[in-house]
C-alpha cells in the first residue's frame, strides 16, 4: 500500500521508480557516484577554444577534425561539427572511420590519417603529445574538455569544449551532502577538468580519466568497502555501471539504454530529482515501519482481548462483531497512514 502511494507521489515529482525493491534499496544508499557529462553538466557542449599546434591552418584543421567527428554520436563530436560550421567550415569526407569508446575517433580525411581524442589516446597512437600539457592547462582549469587533433601522426590542433554546469546541480549536491551521502564524481575527462567542475560544486572526491569499463570497477570497489552505492548517469558510456550499482539512477533526456539499465529514472534530467528520490524512499520506509507498528499494536491488544483475558477480572470481552470491526479498523489506519505519503514533501 505504502509503495503504491509512494510510486504515485514520486511520479508527480518527476521520479519514476521501477519497483518496490529499488525504493527499499535506495533508502539504504550511503554513497552516490555521479557522472559529469550530461548528469551534472547540460550535455550540450560547445566549442570555445581553438588553438593551432602545427603548420596546418585553422580552417583545414577544423575541416579534418569535423570530418572524423561527423561519424561519432558523442556530444563532444556534435560540439566540434557545430563549432566548425559556426566558423564557416564544412566537414571533410571521411574514409575508414573508427570510434574508440570513451577515448576518441579516427579516420582518413583528404588522404590524411586523422585522430581526434584524448591525450592518452593520441599517445597510444605514437603522437608526441607530452609538450602539449601546458597549452591544455588554461582551458582545463576553466572546466573545458580538451580534445587534441592529429594528422599524419603529428599534433595539429587543440580544441577546448565547454559544457555548462546544470543550474540546479549546486542545490542538488548541497542537499545530498546534508543527507550525509558520500559523493564521488566519476568521469572519463582529464584530472584538471574534473577538478574544476568538482570545485564549483564542492565535491571533494574525484575519479578522473576513467575508461568506459572503469565506472563499473569503481562501483564494485565501493561495494567491497561495504558501501550501498547509487550511480547517477546519462547512459552514454555508463549504462553497465548503472546496472551494477545497488540503485541506478538514469537522467531522463540521456540515452535510452540508461532508462533500461536503471531502477530509477528522473524526468527532465534534473539533478534535484536525486534528492527527491532519496527523500521518497526514506519517507516510504518510515511509513511502512509505522504501518507495521499499527498492525502489531492492534494485534497485541486485540487478540488477547478477543481471547477473553480480561473476562475473568472485569467481565470484558470482544464479541466477534466488535473484533472483526477492530480488524477492519486496523486496515483503515494502515491505509490512512499510507495515504499520508501523497503529501510527502520532496
Ligand atoms: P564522461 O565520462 O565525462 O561522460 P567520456 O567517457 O564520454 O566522458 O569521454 C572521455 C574522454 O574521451 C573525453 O573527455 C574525450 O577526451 C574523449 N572522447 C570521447 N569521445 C570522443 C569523441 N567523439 N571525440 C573526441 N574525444 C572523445
Ligand atoms: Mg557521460
Amino acid at each position: 500500500m505504502s509503495i503504491m502511494v509512494a510510486t504515485g507521489r514520486g511520479a508527480r515529482a518527476g521520479v519514476l521508480v521501477r519497483d518496490a525493491a529499488a525504493l527499499e534499496r535506495l533508502a539504504r544508499v550511503d554513497t552516490l557516484v555521479v557522472d559529469k557529462t550530461g548528469t551534472l553538466t547540460e550535455g550540450r557542449p560547445s566549442l570555445v577554444t581553438v588553438r593551432l599546434l602545427g603548420d596546418v591552418d585553422e580552417r583545414h584543421m577544423l575541416r579534418l577534425a569535423a570530418g572524423v567527428e561527423r561519424g561519432s554520436a558523442h556530444p563532444l563530436a556534435a560540439a566540434i561539427v557545430d563549432g566548425a560550421a559556426e566558423r564557416g567550415v564544412e566537414p571533410g569526407p571521411v574514409l575508414s572511420f573508427v570510434s574508440l569508446a570513451g577515448r576518441g575517433v579516427a579516420g582518413t580525411v583528404d588522404g590524411l590519417p586523422v585522430l581526434v581524442g584524448s591525450e592518452s589516446m593520441l599517445r597510444e597512437h605514437g603522437v608526441p603529445v607530452d609538450a602539449l600539457g601546458a597549452q591544455a592547462e588554461a582551458p582545463r582549469r576553466e572546466g573545458q574538455t580538451v580534445v587534441l587533433v592529429a594528422a599524419a601522426g603529428r599534433p595539429i590542433g587543440l580544441l577546448g569544449i565547454a559544457d555548462r554546469i546544470k543550474a540546479q546541480a549546486g542545490d542538488a549536491l548541497a542537499a545530498l551532502r546534508h543527507e550525509r551521502l558520500r559523493i564521488v564524481l566519476a568521469t572519463g575527462d582529464s584530472r584538471l577538468t574534473a577538478a574544476a567542475v568538482a570545485r564549483r560544486l564542492c565535491i571533494s572526491e574525484v575519479e578522473p580519466e576513467i575508461p568506459p569499463e572503469g565506472k563499473g570497477d569503481l562501483i564494485r570497489r565501493l561495494q567491497d568497502q561495504g558501501r550501498v552505492v547509487a550511480m547517477a548517469g546519462d547512459g552514454i558510456n555508463d549504462a553497465p555501471a548503472l546496472a551494477l550499482a545497488d540503485v541506478g539512477i538514469a537522467m531522463g533526456g540521456g540515452a535510452d539504454v540508461a532508462v533500461e539499465s536503471a531502477a530509477v529514472t528522473l524526468l527532465h534530467g534534473d539533478p534535484r530529482g536525486i534528492v527527491r528520490a532519496l527523500r521518497l524512499s526514506r519517507g516510504t520506509r518510515r511509513n511502512i515501519r509505522q504501518n507495521l507498528l499499527f498492525a502489531f499494536a492492534y494485534n497485541v491488544l486485540g487478540v488477547p482481548l478477543a481471547a477473553g483475558v480480561l473476562y475473568p477480572a472485569l467481565g470484558v470481552s470482544l464479541g466477534p462483531m466488535i473484533a472483526s470491526a477492530a480488524m477492519s479498523l486496523s486496515s483503515v489506519s494502515v491505509i490512512a497512514n499510507a495515504l499520508r505519503l501523497r503529501r510527502l514533501s520532496l
